[in-house]
């Protein structure tokens, strides 16, 4: 092999290498930007991915208080459900005392010694109750017994 085809060889041999070294650099650039792309769009998913966690527990959040103020409102119609239930037992043994003929008349008022219901005095009536709750009174019941009678036995 002569001089020149030696240097001929050399250099193509060189060219051939740079050309390779080219490529190989356009590929890593290549690969970097379609790294760098999909960096971005990870990015942009995590984003989105935080924003829905961050809703999702707002949403949770605000369930949980929906079920805490759930859980006291249950608690207060519990709570009145006794006393009603408590209220109507009240009822039945008044009711039962009422048929039982027990007369409840109201307390005089200070300073007077008649009684609102029907204007006796306590000691005209020793054998009934008094109270100082007008829901307990029942006198009135006794004055319309009273006057129903009247209204049967002229009739
Ligand atoms: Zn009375």
């Amino acid at each position: 092999m002569s001089t020149s085809e030696r240097a001929n060889e050399a250099a193509t041999f060189e060219r051939q290498r740079a050309e390779r070294a080219e490529n190989e650099l356009y590929a890593a650039k290549t690969l970097e930007s379609i790294t760098e792309k999909e960096r971005d769009q990870l990015r942009e998913e995590l984003a989105t991915c935080r924003e829905a966690l961050n809703k999702t527990r707002i949403e949770a959040d605000k369930a949980i208080d929906d079920a805490t103020s759930a859980r006291v409102e249950l608690k207060q119609a519990h709570a009145q459900i006794l006393k009603l239930a408590m209220d109507l037992d009240e009822a039945k043994r008044r009711s039962a005392k009422d048929d039982a003929g027990i007369t409840i008349h109201a307390c005089p008022p200070k300073g007077s010694g008649l009684m609102p219901c029907c204007g006796k005095t306590p000691f005209e009536v020793l054998g009934d109750r008094m109270t100082l709750n007008p829901a307990y009174v029942n006198c009135d019941r006794e004055r319309l017994l009273a006057e129903n009678e009247k209204l049967r036995t002229s009739g």
